[in-house]
């Protein structure tokens, strides 16, 4: 007499694998997409208006009416909404804030975002929001070539309440595929036996960590990472698989093709997806969420055009529990292209760096990640590895940025004075700020790996101040 009430996976994920992307939105034009979310932003509105103590008491301080937002245009005019505000949110009314709009009976699942800066944020969910989760999700893993039957490692991490736990499990088993979970906290020896044992045809996680993982195969396993039949490696989670120095390695080292998915947990777990074409992360959330991409010097909505660069704002339409408007993600990057062989129809674009982590040297925006991208670069000339020495206040100098470059392996310290040179050159070339580099020896500075590295330092090293 029982009545089976909850989905493992989608009752029709089988016959999804054969579809060339995971949703039909993926590949309908934008001027349908755009009209999609005009309705759905006046409907989330009308949600908004009834249910959010926070939007009301946030535009009736601003004289702003619900109303007054019927199209994705009309949020040119709206304030955003920034992190600081959610954590006051949530420390005013706990558990899930002033902005939860559903009611607690509904809410089935939350999730905590660990953030780089403060307490964590909590994120609740009611049985539609997970839905959407998990298909959004299911959409990027597609995307980076992730199909239904599969095994796939987990090499996130499991604990903590981080999105890349649980909900990327949810959205793996959602998706007809089986997940694999061991998880970064389980350990690598754990999760190099379990790729020998069960062989998966996927692994996900870090890229620093999938990395490092894979190095510690020949002495774990008496093998090399490329023999365990590894044919995908989708990362995310932190810059690195669109850097092509990162992405190559990745590649060589497990002798497998790889991705990379972007997100965050504010609004879901993963909205970007990189396709086989390997050119950048489409939009494949558009009846889900509204991007806009916003020029941070003048808070201008930009077009998406090849080439643009900006600060992506998210709207949720359709979100219950824990909706926002106009969040300030924090994620800075170009749109590398508009349209794609694959025929998703979302702009592609790559992450290159966090506002949190951003510096600006004589009104020039510098994100370390970039600089470390164009050391990565000039393989073997340097070593691959840098450090910013910001020793001033803040953010902000009028000084020439000092860089601190490791020399390449076996390189001769009598050309450091041509490296430095060149290392500058590039630096004002590609970036457009003046740099005091500074070569140092090899190896001086822990490279990319388990944990994410700090780019920037704040007091000159020991060993260069004595
Ligand atoms: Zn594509």
């Amino acid at each position: 007499m029982s009545e089976l009430s909850i989905r493992y996976r989608r009752a029709d994920a089988k016959a999804r694998g054969n579809e060339p992307w995971w949703h039909p939105v993926e590949g309908t034009g934008r001027d349908q997409v755009r009209a999609l979310q005009d309705q759905k932003l006046r409907e989330q509105m009308a949600y908004l208006q009834e249910r959010s103590a926070f939007y009301q008491r946030k535009y009736q301080a601003a004289g702003i009416a619900f109303s007054d937002i019927r199209s994705v245009d009309d949020l040119a005019g709206v304030p955003f909404t920034v992190k600081q505000e959610l954590r006051d949110s949530l420390a005013e009314a706990p558990p899930y804030g002033l902005h939860q709009a559903a009611d607690l009976a509904d809410i089935v699942q939350m999730q905590a975002s660990s953030g780089t800066t403060g307490n964590p944020s909590y994120v609740a969910l009611t049985e539609s929001d997970a839905e959407m989760w998990q298909d959004l999700t299911a959409r990027t893993l597609f995307s980076c070539g992730v199909r239904p039957g599969d095994l796939v490692l987990h090499g996130f991490g499991m604990g903590k309440g981080f999105v890349g736990g649980l909900p990327v499990f949810q959205a793996i088993q959602y998706m007809g595929a089986i997940d694999i979970p061991v998880g970064a906290d389980g350990g690598v020896d754990r999760l190099l036996r379990a790729a020998d044992d069960l062989r998966p045809r996927c692994v996900v996680g870090a890229p620093n960590f999938l990395i490092h993982v894979a190095e510690m195969a020949p002495e774990v396993l008496g093998k090399p990472a490329s023999e365990l039949g590894v044919e995908r490696v989708v990362v995310g989670g932190e810059p690195g698989g669109g850097i092509p120095a990162i992405r190559n390695h990745l590649q060589e080292i497990w002798g497998a093709k790889c991705c990379e998915l972007l997100g965050g947990t504010d609004l879901a777990v993963a909205y970007w997806g990189e396709c086989d074409d390997q050119s950048g992360m489409h939009d494949i959330c558009g009846d889900h969420i509204i991007v806009e991409l916003l020029d941070p010097e003048t808070d201008a909505v930009l077009a998406w055009e090849k080439g643009a660069r900006g600060e992506l704002i998210y709207t949720a339409i359709g979100r219950q529990a824990s909706p926002l408007v106009r969040f300030r993600s924090g994620d800075h990057v170009e749109v590398l292209d508009t349209d794609c062989a694959c025929g998703r129809t979302g702009p592609k674009i790559r992450c290159f760096g966090r506002t949190d982590d951003m510096l600006i040297v004589r009104g020039v925006n510098v994100f370390p990640s970039a600089i470390q991208d164009l050391v990565l670069a000039m393989q073997p000339q340097t070593n691959g590895v840098m450090r910013v020495l910001a020793d001033f206040e803040g953010h902000t100098t009028q000084g020439n940025l000092k860089v601190l470059v490791e020399r390449g392996p076996g390189r001769d310290a009598a050309d450091d004075d041509a490296l430095q040179a060149s290392v500058e050159q590039h630096l004002r070339n590609a970036l457009a700020f003046k740099a005091a580099v500074t070569i140092v020896p090899t190896d001086r500075f822990e490279k990319p790996g388990v944990q994410k590295v700090a780019l920037t330092l704040r007091e000159t090293p020991d060993f260069l101040s004595a």
